[in-house]
């Protein structure tokens, strides 16, 4: 394949042509299961009806307008996603790291505003993703993102895992809050205990530090909440929401309360896109779903029901695959192989997952899936599992 794109990306020899609901046909007439959902992405899964009407009607009003002028649709998505969050005040963006940068470049500002702009340090965590852009990478701090790009952003204090001990020795007169996504992504579907943010939320209010949730992956009703962070009663001061929010529209959102977003005044940052009539018009299609009558406890349910799904496959394959995590319909699959044999056996028998850190494989359907492709799934996963777990059997037997 050769191709005038940055060859960054170890792409699938796979495109496709038609999608609908959780299913992709490919240009041969292949057809898939996606439960990688472009990473997370397209949270009504592909073509959606409702999403293609609001797209459709919003094609025919001005698609852009610039933040020169008032947006009427950002206004109202912006009040929604205030109603359904701790959040007073929205920032819109194009995507997850533009909305990881409006978050920190938030949190530096409220102690700046407060007369304390040495406060600039943010406490992160080991195995986090926050993006690709050059603070965001640094906030990550995955060595592989960070190598041969000069000197990483200065601020970013990272911790193991959970450690409560090792955040509260991190502090210093110069830390201005915590970064975390309550369920890890790219790092390998590791969730925080709702006991760990219950006590880092007291950490902070009693230290003066802003409590910042990346829910770029883990929010808009993935995890079977509105934000992954309900599950633990725990709410941040600062929010950034991506992935699912436009359902496959690029549309991005930092969150925060108004006290947190203090310093963020007139002047302060802008985004020439950011929260324009089409996204906007998107992002408010996606939220008439996801925050419809009994949307979200439909996809709880379904991911506990795919969890109990998974937990049996682990048990007849405990070769194969070594633990399932994850939240709602948010499921990694740490694998004893490597992860990406694990993929493209699945991949083999028509169903699509995405890789992540630790060795492994995520599951990400789109939040309208239901008991029948669950079902199709698992049936799916387990003839690759019974395909990849055959030759170890044949030398067990010999
Ligand atoms: C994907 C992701 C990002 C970055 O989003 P982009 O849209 O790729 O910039 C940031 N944080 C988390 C948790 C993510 O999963």
């Amino acid at each position: 394949m050769t191709s005038a794109l940055f060859p960054t990306y170890a792409r699938a020899d796979l495109a496709f042509t038609r999608g609908e609901g959780a299913w992709l046909t490919a240009e041969n007439g292949d057809r898939y299961l996606d439960f990688g959902a472009g990473v997370a992405v397209l949270s009504l899964g592909h073509n959606h009806p409702h999403l293609v009407e609001a797209l459709k009607r919003a094609a025919e009003s001005p698609w852009h307008v610039s933040n020169l002028y008032r947006i009427p649709q950002a206004e109202r998505l912006a009040e929604r996603l205030c109603t359904a969050t701790f959040a007073d005040l929205v920032f819109f963006v194009n995507s997850g790291a533009e909305a990881v940068e409006c978050a920190i470049k938030t949190a530096r500002k409220y102690h700046a505003a407060n007369g304390q702009p040495e406060r600039y340090r943010l406490i992160t965590f080991e195995g986090a993703f926050h993006g690709r852009t050059l603070a965001t990478i640094a906030a990550g701090g995955n060595a592989k993102y960070l190598e041969g790009f000069g000197p990483p952003l200065e601020g970013f204090d990272q911790v193991p895992f959970g450690d409560f001990e090792a955040v509260e020795a991190a502090i210093t007169n110069e830390t201005a809050g915590v970064l975390l996504e309550p369920i890890q992504g790219e790092g390998g579907l590791r969730v925080f205990s709702a006991a760990f943010l219950t006590k880092l939320r007291a950490l902070c209010d009693a230290r003066g530090l802003l409590l910042v949730f990346d829910e770029v992956q883990c929010g808009v009703g993935r995890a079977g909440t509105f934000l992954a962070c309900e599950h633990a009663g725990v709410a941040p001061d600062i929010a950034a929401l991506a992935k699912g929010l436009g359902g496959g529209f690029p549309i991005g959102a930092c969150l925060s309360t108004r006290e947190a977003a203090k310093g963020m005044t007139l002047g302060a940052h802008g985004s020439t896109f950011g929260g324009n009539p089409l996204a906007a018009s998107v992002g408010a299609a996606v939220l008439d779903i996801v925050l419809g009558e009994g949307f979200l406890a439909r996809v709880a349910r379904l991911g506990a029901l795919l969890r109990q799904r998974l937990a049996e496959l682990e048990d007849r394959y405990p070769a194969i695959i070594e633990e399932v995590r994850g939240e709602g319909l948010m499921f990694g699959l740490k694998t004893r192989i490597p992860n990406g044999d694990f993929a493209a056996a699945a991949r083999a028998q028509g169903l699509l997952t995405v890789l992540a850190g630790d060795n492994v494989v995520r599951l990400l359907p789109p939040l309208i899936i239901d008991e029948a492709d669950i079902a199709e799934a698992v049936s799916r996963l387990s003839a690759a599992c019974a395909r990849l777990a055959a030759p170890a059997e044949k030398v067990g037997a010999a």
